[in-house]
């Protein structure tokens, strides 16, 4: 028997399938959850233990991590009769790798701490491939002994792990991200229809571009998907419509101004909008060509 600590694993999607693998590999045992199937059967397939409820996933559990889509299905997998609350144990920790509002993080570890479990909130970034690699970069919000504890754990996802502050900081550095990332793509997907509008190889462009200043982690992770005009997810414009609302409202909260992200934050919802919510946050570059007079 190992002497790690066992883990519940609730929300089996793009990020946390590859995710629980790699604690899978790293020699942990892993019980899932999740709305999806054929996700469960992945999980076995890799060696995890399928759970037919929350309830069953958390109940033995000492470190339960969560990674579902946004605030409203973190709390409906955390409260009510069959939520974590109320059927992990005491002193479990829950990990909730989700990018919610930092108020959520905020409250869930409030409510959680009544019923004596722990709550750390770490956002990733890094994507798919991050996810796939582990080499996500982790923002923690929450105790330093929490944080301690999770790290070995953490250290199997990702390279780059950081306590940013107490609850809800890790979501807050998680919103500045996501505003980065968002401007940084767009502004890639203008240079993308600039070049080829001015007759460049596009090819040898992005390949110079991204030795020099302008590169960036964007760049690398996201030049196929301008080339091939791949927009597979990924990271869906649906969720960066959720995070940019998340980053606009946590700014007004604290009076910054972000004029270049409310702009990037409409054109993602103007994407959205237009049916492409499915698609890869890459398609920023479609919502250029639209406004470009080129047929997409
Ligand atoms: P996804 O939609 O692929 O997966 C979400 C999973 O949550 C699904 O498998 C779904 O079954 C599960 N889920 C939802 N409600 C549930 C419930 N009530 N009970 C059990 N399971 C439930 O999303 P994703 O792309 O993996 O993203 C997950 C989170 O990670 C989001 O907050 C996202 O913003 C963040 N994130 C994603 C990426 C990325 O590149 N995809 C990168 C960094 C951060």
């Amino acid at each position: 028997m190992s002497n790690l600590p066992k883990i519940a694993w609730i929300g089996l999607g793009i990020m946390g399938s590859p995710m629980s693998e790699n604690l899978i590999k790293a020699g942990y045992s892993v019980t899932g959850f999740t709305l999806e199937q054929d996700k469960l059967d992945r999980l076995t397939a890799a060696g995890g233990t399928s759970a037919a409820s929350i309830a069953e996933a958390v109940k033995d559990a000492d470190v339960i991590i969560t990674m579902v889509p946004a605030s409203p299905q973190v709390e409906a997998i955390s409260y009510g009769p069959d939520g974590i609350l109320e059927n992990a144990r005491q002193g479990a920790l829950i990990v909730d790798m989700s990018s919610i509002t930092p108020q959520t993080s905020v409250d869930l570890a409030k409510n959680a701490k009544e019923k004596g479990i722990r709550v750390i909130d770490a956002p990733v970034s890094g994507g798919e491939a991050g996810a796939i690699e582990a080499v996500l970069s982790i923002m923690v919000g929450g105790e330093k002994a929490d944080f301690d504890e999770a790290l070995p754990i953490l250290e199997a996802l990702g390279k780059t792990i950081v306590l940013c502050g107490p609850h809800g900081s890790g979501q807050t550095v998680k919103a500045a991200n996501q505003l980065i990332v968002a401007v940084n793509i767009q502004a890639c997907a203008e240079a993308v229809v600039f070049l080829e509008k001015s007759g460049v190889d596009l090819v040898a462009a992005l390949d110079v571009l991204n030795g020099g200043l302008a590169g960036s982690t964007v760049l690398t992770r996201k030049k196929d998907n301008f080339l091939n005009r791949d927009f597979k997810p990924g990271f869906r414009i649906d969720l960066h419509h959720k995070d940019m609302g998340i980053v606009t409202d946590a700014a007004r909260n604290v009076g910054a101004a972000l004029p270049v992200g409310a702009v990037v934050a409409q054109l993602v919802a103007s994407l959205r909008a237009q049916g492409d919510g499915g698609l890869d946050h890459s398609a920023l570059l479609r919502a250029v060509e639209r406004l470009s007079g080129q047929q997409v």
